[in-house]
């Protein structure tokens, strides 16, 4: 008999599967379905759905997995072509994103943005820190709120350190798998230990655990947040890398931009040099951001191998 479960943790050869509402068994997986495969490194990843048949008590076989709605990747290290998987079935990316101490850049939202619409990862962007802006930096908060929300993200203003808005958070995460991301010191654990607070030490033993070297990158693993939801803890929890894509690909994950695409004259426009661009025109017309289009010249100019330096 065969039971529908969850993949929370992944540790290279076994996996806990989470199934029956809370009951959690580690499984391998049937020799099969690592075969269907192989240009991966691993065949099931955290967040997989999958079929199990009960071994024991304690063990249980993978022998089935559905058909994921979005993952993301790693490339291998080494030169061969397999990528690794890092986890699957990612209901929304929330981007930390604070305007100093430090300052999160457009640059670098923009480059997140690009590579979650490539994985279709929706993403919503968390202004965090807002108890220590004055009005001017409140004002930034709010030109670029302003920006993304027109695009079509939605925009979050909180302060993890004193609590406020983090209840539309909760709201927001709850019974969702999410993936928080962010620089390094916009609040990532501050928020985690906020909105659930055995999160954190949960979480900070598998995070160091990933800095001992690139041997552990296998490590994946979702969390169970007490109000309903799992937070997705990965390697690539901070950021994840672009994609590989073509450069006339690149503006469409660009979603403002994106409706204008058909209308250039050349198929292949780029939208820099070309005559009759209608990026352009929109560009001078005030319709698409012009950080947006910087973002996009500076995404267009990264050779191939930067694309993929991220990872
Ligand atoms: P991470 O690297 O993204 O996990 O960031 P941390 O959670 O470690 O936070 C970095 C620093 O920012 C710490 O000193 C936090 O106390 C502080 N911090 C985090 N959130 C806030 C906030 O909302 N307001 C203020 N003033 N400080 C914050
Ligand atoms: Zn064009």
């Amino acid at each position: 008999m065969s039971i529908i479960g969850l993949v929370i943790k992944s540790t290279g050869s076994w996996y806990k599967v989470r199934y029956n509402n809370g009951k959690t068994i580690l499984c391998k997986v049937k020799g099969k379905l690592r075969l269907k495969e192989a240009q991966t490194t691993n065949p099931i990843t955290v967040g997989d759905i999958v079929d199990i048949s009960i071994v024991d008590d304690k063990t249980g076989v993978i022998e089935k997995i559905y058909e994921r709605k979005n993952y993301i990747i790693r490339r291998s290290v080494n030169l061969s072509r397999k990528a690794h998987i890092i986890a699957a079935n990612i209901d929304q990316a929330l981007l930390l994103v604070t305007i100093i101490l430090p300052e999160t850049t457009t640059t670098f939202i923009d480059r997140f943005l690009v590579a979650a619409e490539a994985y279709r990862i929706p993403t919503k962007i968390i202004f965090n820190k807002i108890d220590i802006y004055d009005e001017e930096l409140m004002q930034e908060v709010h030109r670029l709120k302003d920006i993304y929300t027109k695009i079509g993200y939605e925009c979050y203003e909180v302060s993890a350190a004193k609590g406020t808005n983090l209840e539309q958070l909760k709201t927001l995460m709850h019974n969702k798998s999410s993936l928080i991301s962010g620089n390094s010191g916009v609040g990532k654990s501050t928020l985690i230990n906020a909105i659930d607070p055995t999160l954190e030490l949960r979480i900070g033993e598998i995070s160091s655990f990933h800095h001992k070297g690139k041997h552990t990158t296998t490590f994946s693993e979702m969390f169970e947040l007490e109000f309903g939801g799992y937070i997705i803890d990965t390697p690539g929890i901070k950021s994840f890398g672009m994609v590989d894509m073509e450069k006339k690909e690149l503006a469409h994950y660009f979603p403002e931009m994106f409706a204008y695409l058909d209308k250039c004259q050349y198929y292949n426009c780029i939208h820099i040099y070309e005559p009759n661009c209608a990026v352009k025109v929109a560009l001078e017309e005030g319709k698409i951001a012009p950080s947006r289009y910087i973002s996009y010249l500076s995404l267009l100019d990264e050779d191939e191998n930067k694309y993929r330096a991220a990872q």
